[in-house]
């Protein structure tokens, strides 16, 4: 018998396993799709030569994640490459705000008005970043944090709706920057906690800065299963679970997967009925004929680019897509140019170009024309670079990973108290009521990105209770 096997190979089902085989544990993944990754993969999508990231392209929660970092991933080939700036949000004035390492830099380029409010927020709490990133995102109701007085002080800050904490800055520059990095996780900005959403995203590309992976996510998925074979841990891939007997006797299941299939699988029934799903996303990748033309020389530089003119339209945007139902006419995007870094992503003088808008839950239309509207407001000429795309709405992110469902890439809504306690209001949210089962995915704290703490968090459930079962 298995101590454990684990359910789908995204980055947190593969660090849930890597966790218990670094203890002594005999560990076997399952995984649907026939290459391992889940959110973390490459593909060549468009052309020959055109590697793309249909899912996660920046990895500022990853190279920042306390569970990455005690792991030996660059023995396993992963490299984090820094672009000059981690993220740069462009005005249709041709100017830009931009999220730099440097605190001083970011400030300046908010202008005068807004510099020493955005020092004054976050020069306190990058002195113990890492105790604090650790507390946040490890488990929200049991652990014992590392540094209370500072979680405290970043919860008066960030517990609060992100328009409350916006109300320091002045001027649009910071506030439509700000409200970008609230919407990289789909939240209403006047939802509750969403200024530590945004304080997140900001703190972590001071500290450690916003990178991607050479060669594309895939290799942050490739370097974790590789060392979870070397640990001694099986992997099988093209191997769709759909009920519990379809795997090996083990003395623990463990699911990275989302509420709703979990509880088909393992019989659960309306346990997580009350467990809620946020808006979709429309996503495009582009083979391009060259870099994106853009009009502010920040954006050509960084490795993100934000669209959004002014906090305003973000904010219409994001409702559009989250309360109303339609998708919005000038859509919020999020934009990643890995070639600024890593430019054997495409053959010699092209590149690959990622971007995505927020649509409603399920929406099945074509945003496409949307979004390059809106590309071509801060990047004139954009159209005339594409050689191919690629495009992605809610059904078919649903439909090549189950755990986007609606085309929800959090597994489950950023909203209310689920920003915190998800999938559940409970004291174990990684224990399930079947003693054998457990829960990892990104539909338990800390919530979504590439970080791997949930699968982390989860195998510490696991290992405690295999433990008790030896004793
Ligand atoms: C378009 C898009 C853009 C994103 N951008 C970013 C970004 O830039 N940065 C970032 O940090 N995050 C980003 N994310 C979010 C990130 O990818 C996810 O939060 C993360 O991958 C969640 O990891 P996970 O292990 O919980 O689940 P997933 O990565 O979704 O993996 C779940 C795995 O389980 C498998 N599976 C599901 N059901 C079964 C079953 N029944 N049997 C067997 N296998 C099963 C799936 O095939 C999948 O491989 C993005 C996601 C998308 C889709």
């Amino acid at each position: 018998m298995l101590d454990a096997v684990v359910v789908g190979a995204g980055p947190n089902g593969l660090t849930a396993a890597v966790e218990l085989a670094r203890r002594g544990f005999s560990v076997a993944v399952f995984e649907a799709r026939d290459t391992v990754g889940g959110g973390a993969r490459t593909e060549e999508l468009t052309l020959p030569g055109f590697r793309h990231d249909p899912c996660s392209a920046a990895h500022p929660l990853g190279i920042n994640s306390p569970a990455f970092r005690a792991l030996p991933l660059e023995r396993y080939g992963l490299e984090w490459l820094q672009p000059e700036l981690p993220m740069a949000h462009p005005f249709t004035d041709g100017t830009a705000a931009v999220l730099s390492r440097s605190v001083a830099e970011t400030a300046a380029s908010f202008g005068a008005r807004d510099a020493g409010a955005y020092r004054r927020l976050v020069e306190p709490f990058l002195p113990k970043w890492d105790s604090l990133a650790r507390d946040f995102m490890s488990l929200p109701l049991t652990a014992l944090p590392r540094d209370p007085v500072t979680l405290a002080r970043f919860g008066l800050v960030g517990l609060p709706p992100s328009t409350w904490l916006m109300r320091r800055f002045r001027d649009e520059r910071a506030k439509a920057l700000f409200s970008g990095l609230v919407a990289h996780v789909m939240a209403p900005l006047s939802g509750f906690a969403t200024g530590a959403i945004g304080l997140v995203f900001a703190l972590a590309a001071h500290a450690r800065g916003w990178p991607v992976a050479r060669g594309g996510s895939q290799s942050i998925s490739d370097a974790l299963a590789a060392y979870l074979k070397d640990l001694g841990g099986t992997v099988h891939t093209d191997y769709e679970v759909k009920r519990l007997d379809d795997l090996p006797p083990a003395r623990a299941y463990v699911f990275d997967t989302s509420p709703t299939a979990l509880a088909r699988i393992a019989g659960l029934g309306r346990y997580y009925d009350g467990y809620r799903y946020g808006p979709g996303v429309f996503k495009v990748d582009y083979a391009l004929d060259g870099p994106v033309p853009w009009t502010a020389p920040e954006a050509r530089v960084a490795g993100t680019v934000q669209i959004g003119a002014s906090s305003a339209e973000i904010g219409t945007a994001l409702r559009a897509a989250s309360r109303e139902g339609r998708a919005p006419d000038k859509p919020f995007m999020i934009t990643v140019q890995p070639g600024v870094v890593d430019p054997d992503r495409a053959p010699e003088g092209k590149q690959v170009f990622w971007a995505y808008g927020h649509v409603p839950s399920g929406w099945d239309g074509d945003l496409t024309d949307a979004l390059e509207r809106q590309l071509e407001r801060f990047a004139p000429g954009f159209r005339d670079r594409v050689l191919a795309r690629a495009t992605a709405g809610p059904p078919e992110l649903a439909a090549r990973n189950p755990n986007y469902v609606g085309g929800d890439i959090g597994s489950g809504a950023v909203t209310g108290l689920q920003i915190l306690l998800r999938p559940k209001l409970s004291l174990s949210p990684y224990g399930t009521p079947h003693p054998a089962v457990f829960i990892c995915s990104s539909a338990t704290p800390p919530g979504p990105g590439v970080h791997g703490m949930s699968g982390h968090n989860a195998a510490k459930a696991v290992w405690r209770r295999l433990r008790q079962q030896q004793a």
